[in-house]
């Protein structure tokens, strides 16, 4: 379970995560932080590309960032947007994110990192499609 003090924390990150966004082109700075079982902390931001292509959400930053340092399982990630709305992830983070953990928790956040609301992945993406789907259960 994941206590007010680390969902603040994690808030934070995130928050502070997206003072980094590179987005010159939508100006919408979005930032993520993530957590894993381990108790080790991820951080990422929006990346644009003028390509538009190749732009990548501040989620699956976290996300790559937490597997390339070997992390496979996630606790919570804490999202915030611009403005004073929720924030959540999009359809293909949210597909990205339950490759790591059904249950894990999206906390979202203003870009004041004021609590906004949680939700489980699994409340998110009611239908998902998981790697047992590919690989039987596990
Ligand atoms: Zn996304």
């Amino acid at each position: 379970m994941i206590d007010t003090e680390m969902k603040t924390k994690l808030l934070a990150a995130a928050v502070k995560a997206a003072k980094n966004s590179y987005s010159p082109y939508s100006h919408f700075a979005v930032g993520a932080a993530i957590l894993t079982k381990g108790g080790n902390i991820y951080q990422g931001t929006n990346i644009e590309n003028v390509s538009y292509g190749g732009t990548v959400c501040a989620e699956r930053v976290a996300v790559w960032k937490a597997v390339s340092e070997g992390e496979l399982e996630m606790e919570a990630i804490a999202v915030v947007g611009p403005g004073t709305k929720e924030a959540y992830p999009c359809a293909m983070c949210r597909q990205v994110l339950l490759e790591f953990g059904l249950d894990m928790l999206v906390i979202s956040g203003d870009e004041q990192g004021n609590y906004m609301g949680e939700r489980t992945l699994r409340e998110l993406v009611p239908f998902p499609f998981t790697p047992s789907a590919l690989l039987g259960e596990q």
